[in-house]
């Protein structure tokens, strides 16, 4: 970027100084056009105050002796024809009529013109006046071109731009920098979000990148106290495996506690097994790049299989489970609607009384399709109410911990939600019961 802005700078000074040289010539050869002119009409009038050319059959062409080529004289009578000539015989020259520095004589008093000639590089400056007497007198000499002028004025533009060169050099180099500096600082000053931005260009630009920085940090926070949590939840019912077993395996269990301490074994590897699988579905749901698998999904009829797999869990809980609504049809993918029902619906029968009732609702209004789990059970306090959707995040950890629960359902039942672009509400009574509605909206 330095070497862009320096590359730039340079070429725009560059660009100035040419056009500078290229318009101060035009100015310069303006004023010598000018001053031709001026020179001329300077001569005419002073042969015209003379009166020397008003009689040119009195005057002999030789006897005038002129630097052939600088000043010639002509004298022109009203119908165009030549009278007198410095520089060739007036008797065989053609009618000047028509030109335009005579015409112009004839009309206003006097007139003026220049014309290229067709050496090129020379150019023909004229200039005529009214005698009085019928006559007009024309004066005319050569003088340079432009392009002539400008060849003679090259060796200066050249040492002026070899002049200037260096200076523009140091100045582009101090621009870029003075240009450059705010910028680094800014890099600089990324992580402290109170550091001024001097360009307010730039502001959107820092905006999003301090945002995105402070996501990051915020990631890495969040991450490490899940691998610290993951860790600490693994640890429990691995502790309690290998202290059955080694109990068991010393012999020291006794004949009668054999079975307690298999049971012991059975339950926490069950634990282990759903708490690992609990962290890959969050885990494959974490990935970004991982689309869901969207299909036509009846909530309905998932709804019925889901409660048909949890009927001897509620059973043996005391709890009725009751399914009203009809059919409703949603994009999704139906491996995790699969998921995000077994959780609410296994929550409703964990955290309920014996005799309690679960009630799900499948209904739908106009662009929504609404899920409601709705149980009798022993509700959630108000304060742990928003806090249920985080990972490993449980009410009351003894009871959670002794119906194998690991506080990561609801995380998985939010994130589920949010990849359908869904809400999740959440309305709970401690003793009273809990209802958690998923709204899904139609596109
Ligand atoms: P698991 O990962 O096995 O689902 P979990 O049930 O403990 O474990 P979540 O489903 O995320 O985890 O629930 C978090 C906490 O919210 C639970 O521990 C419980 O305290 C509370 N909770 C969730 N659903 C209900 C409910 N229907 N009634 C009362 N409390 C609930
Ligand atoms: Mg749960």
């Amino acid at each position: 970027m330095k070497a862009k802005i320096h590359k730039e700078l340079l070429a725009t000074s560059a660009l100035a100084m040419l056009l500078t040289l290229l318009f101060s010539m035009l100015a310069f050869y303006g004023i010598f056009k000018e001053q031709v002119f001026a020179d001329l009409r300077a001569d005419a009038m002073l042969l015209k105050s003379m009166h020397v050319f008003e009689k040119p059959e009195t005057l002999c062409p030789d006897s005038y002796e002129l630097e052939p080529d600088k000043l010639r004289i002509t004298v022109i009578a009203a119908e165009g024809a030549v009278l007198f000539d410095t520089n060739a015989a007036a008797g065989s020259m053609e009618s000047h009529e028509d030109r335009p520095e005579v015409r112009e004589a004839f009309l206003q008093g006097e007139g003026s013109k220049s014309r290229r000639s067709k050496t090129l590089d020379k150019k023909l400056f004229y200039y005529a006046v009214d005698l009085g007497n019928g006559s007009v007198l024309r004066i005319s000499r050569e003088a340079r071109s432009f392009l002539a002028v400008a060849l003679d004025l090259l060796p200066m533009a050249v040492a002026a731009v070899l002049l200037l060169l260096p200076v523009c050099l140091v100045f582009a180099s101090y621009f870029t920098k003075s240009l450059m500096r705010p910028i680094e600082q800014m890099a600089e000053t990324l992580s402290e979000p109170d550091a001024a931005v001097v360009y307010k260009e730039f502001v959107p630009f820092m905006t999003t990148i301090r945002r995105q920085h402070e996501d990051i940090l915020k990631n890495a926070a969040l991450r490490q106290e899940f691998t610290a949590n993951v860790s600490h939840e693994l640890k429990t019912p691995l502790t309690a495996i290998s202290g059955y077993a080694q109990l068991i395996e010393h012999g020291m269990a006794g004949e009668e506690n054999i079975a307690r301490f298999a049971g012991e074994i059975h339950k926490n590897s069950k634990r282990l097994l759903s708490l690992i699988n609990d962290i890959l579905q969050l885990s494959r749901l974490d990935e970004k790049n991982q689309e869901p698998d969207y299909t036509a999904v009846d909530l309905y009829r998932l709804s019925e299989d889901c409660l048909c797999q949890l009927e001897m869990v509620a059973r043996r809980q005391g709890v009725t489970i009751r399914l009203s609504g009809k059919s409703a049809v949603i994009r999704a993918d139906r491996h995790l609607m699969e998921e995000l029902l077994y959780n609410l619906c296994d929550n409703a029968i964990r955290y309920n009384n014996q005799g309690g009732l679960v009630k799900v609702t499948v209904s739908e209004t106009a662009g929504q399709v609404c899920l409601s789990v709705q149980d009798s059970g022993i509700g959630i306090p108000k304060e742990h109410q928003m806090r249920v959707f985080e990972r490993f995040y449980r009410v009351d950890k003894s009871r959670s911990r002794a119906t194998g629960g690991t506080g990561l359902g609801l995380a998985i039942v939010k994130h589920i939600a949010a990849q359908h672009g869904a809400e999740v509400f959440l309305e709970s009574e401690e003793g009273k019961g809990t209802e958690i509605r998923v709204v899904f909206y139609r596109k």
